[in-house]
């Protein structure tokens, strides 16, 4: 067993609570797989949507996002100084989705908002681009006040699915690594929606279901990551985001469906040194065999489904 599965099955639930469908509300599911925490995967027996049951009360991932999740007790940012390093990324702009931003969206003169937003480093991207307002949302306050202190942002500290600002204030709405951790999905979308603007985009990542589909058990995407609490795939995205009134312009897929020994190897990997290509060239040949799908234009089974929603004109 590696340092990261045997870091995360230490963490003990202490309080869960059975819960109906998030997205609608159907009482009956199937399980589909045990996660490391104990807990199940379940598919909805109405809409396919899968989801954790049961799922850890509010209470309990307070106590998991304060004890360490940016400073790496937990497995997310083991052995890293994330602040440290994502100083780094803001000066090389390599903060996660900031590239798909500038990619789909100008953010100049827009309102922008970023869920999730930890210490706040797509706001200074932001920012420096040009957007007439930043403002962040984020549930652990050690990231919260880094944000607020290094940066001088406005970063509201509350969970992603009560949005604290009126409606219609926002022009752009970003959320990289987050839907798949609120408790209540459809809320959350029913809240971005509310507080774009008609038109206004909301952009963001998550992990790709479908991968499990393909790989099972193998994927790292259900092998880590126990604060995980919703398993989207194109199809049950689509559907949340049109019951909120938010329409699909684009999904892309993103990064590599590893699996739990691809996964290790590859972050021993990093950084790509020749000695580790020649060391491990099954995981390196496998990153370049895929890299190469990715121009051929054949993208299947991505670890990253990447979205661009917009709100319905009014
Ligand atoms: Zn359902």
């Amino acid at each position: 067993m590696n340092s990261l599965t045997s870091k995360q099955s230490t963490w003990n639930w202490q309080n869960t609570q059975e819960i109906l469908c998030p997205i609608c509300g159907f009482d009956r599911y199937i399980s589909i797989y045990s996660r490391l925490d104990y807990l199940d995967i379940v598919s909805c027996q109405s809409c396919s949507f899968r989801f954790v049951q049961p799922q850890p009360t509010h209470e309990e991932l307070l106590r998991f996002y304060q004890e360490g999740y940016f400073s790496g007790n937990h497995d997310f940012h083991q052995d890293t100084n994330y602040f440290e390093s994502r100083e780094k990324a803001i000066e090389s702009e390599q903060v996660t989705g900031w590239q798909f931003i500038k990619q789909h969206t100008d953010v100049f003169n827009k309102r922008f908002l970023d869920l999730g937003c930890a210490d706040g480093a797509l706001l200074v991207l932001a920012r420096q681009y040009g957007a007439r307002k930043v403002a962040g949302v984020e549930f652990s306050s050690d990231a919260a006040d880094y944000g607020r202190l290094h940066y001088g942002l406005e970063i509201l500290e509350s969970s992603a699915d009560k949005l604290l600002f009126s409606d219609q204030s926002f022009d752009i709405i970003t959320a990289f690594d987050l839907i798949e951790h609120v408790q209540n999905p459809s809320q959350l979308f029913d809240e971005v929606s509310r507080v774009l603007c008609s038109g206004g985009i909301f952009l963001g990542g998550c992990p790709d279901m479908e991968c499990f589909d393909d790989w099972g058990a193998e994927w790292i995407g259900v092998q880590r990551n126990m604060e995980h609490l919703s398993y989207f795939d194109s199809k049950t995205l689509s559907r949340l985001a049109n019951k909120s009134g938010l329409k699909v312009i684009l999904f892309e897929y993103q990064g590599f469906p590893l699996n739990n020994k691809q996964y290790k190897n590859y972050q021993a990997l990093k950084p790509l040194s020749l000695v580790s290509k020649l060391l491990q060239p099954d995981v390196w040949s496998y990153n370049v065999l895929q890299k190469l799908r990715v121009q051929l234009k054949r993208p299947k089974h991505f670890h990253e489904l990447m979205f661009v929603l917009q709100k319905v004109e009014l």
